[in-house]
């Protein structure tokens, strides 16, 4: 397992965000052994202090945060969890948001692809990532930071235009992206092993930047892990991505609970992201299809475009959608 802290050097936290040890106190349970002490030494009051300020960090930004469009709330969700889902054309990417013509023309088209931009964090450390974010950097960063969370990294579900950004080209308008967070935040941008070549030369990702994701990885995001399983049939750098809490220090051999699945364009409710493309293979999707079956009917299932519902889990997915029993040659006959 890697942490996202360990692969690169962390951006600075913000001034309006406590120091990350205020989080560590009151993750090492310090609070509760202070408090029970009768000698209030200064050291003693520092730590008291420390904790009333990480009360407030933790609380704030969850209250902060139900007033932002876009942003989860669900009371199955551990409480720590920062989620949102934000649409092309309506949380972000918004023409009437435009600050010029050329942007105007993007977010234009940015509403026509109806992306869904994902927000996955921890609010109490105030760490979050960025899945998918293109069209609409600054929007995005305006959200982060009205939610109090400070962006850590920036991970693609796969290695296409619409959800990493794209040059301009041959007459192509320029789609921002990938590139303009790990230029101008100096975040690093996590995408499968199987597609840094495309992000490269696609979106021009500075090579530096880029941490190959392997089938199976797992990073951490405050107290909450990613996991990245290899889906390809849409494109070769096809993941989705399990979110589930850390398992606990005390008892790390606890099996974690995944709580929700990002699936990009690997699994739509209802449908599949297309198998025409240069990277796509009918054959390699149904395989894919069948690795997904084996998840829990319960599980959420959080779609890369807003073309049919927002969400579903897989039990939907197997009762009326790909994930539904089916043979090879059948899937094959349809798709192919
Ligand atoms: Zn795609």
């Amino acid at each position: 397992m890697s942490s996202l802290i360990d692969n690169y050097s962390r951006p600075e936290v913000p001034q309006h965000w406590p120091a990350a040890r205020t989080v560590e106190v009151y993750r090492e349970g310090d609070l509760r052994s202070q408090k029970q002490s009768q000698h209030h030494s200064a050291a003693d009051m520092k730590t008291v202090a420390v904790c009333t300020t990480s009360f407030f960090a933790t609380v704030l930004p969850v209250f902060a945060s139900v007033l932002i469009p876009g942003i989860i709330h669900d009371s199955t969700y551990p409480p720590d969890l920062f989620f949102a889902q934000l649409l092309t054309g309506e949380h972000i990417s918004s023409s009437n948001m435009a600050h010029s013509n050329e942007e105007r023309e993007i977010f234009r088209f940015g509403a026509q692809m109806q992306n869904f931009v994902y927000l996955v964090g921890d609010h109490r450390t105030g760490e979050c990532v960025v899945f998918d974010g293109g069209w609409d950097p600054q929007g995005i960063r305006e959200i982060v930071r009205s939610a109090g969370m400070n962006l850590v990294a920036f991970i693609a579900t796969h290695e296409h235009w619409d959800h990493i950004g794209r040059r301009a080209l041959r007459g192509q308008t320029r789609v921002p992206g990938a590139r303009d967070f790990v230029v101008e935040d100096g975040i690093p941008f996590f995408i499968s092993e199987h597609a840094v070549d495309t992000a490269v030369m696609q979106a021009q990702i500075p090579h530096e930047s880029i941490r190959p994701l392997k089938d199976g990885q797992v990073l951490q995001v405050g107290g909450f892990d990613l996991r990245f399983v290899l889906t390809q049939g849409h494109s070769l750098g096809s993941m989705v991505t399990l979110v589930a809490e850390s398992p606990s220090k005390k008892n790390p051999d606890a099996m974690a609970e995944n709580i929700m699945m990002l699936t990009g364009d690997t699994l739509f409710p209802g449908s599949c992201g297309r198998l025409d493309l240069k990277g796509s293979s009918v054959e390699t999707m149904y395989h894919t299809l069948q690795k997904l079956r084996q998840y829990p009917d319960a599980l959420e299932i959080w779609p890369g475009h807003g073309y049919s519902a927002a969400k579903s889990t897989i039990g939907q997915e197997k009762y009326r959608g790909l994930l539904r029993s089916m043979s090879k040659e059948e899937w094959i006959r349809r798709m192919g």
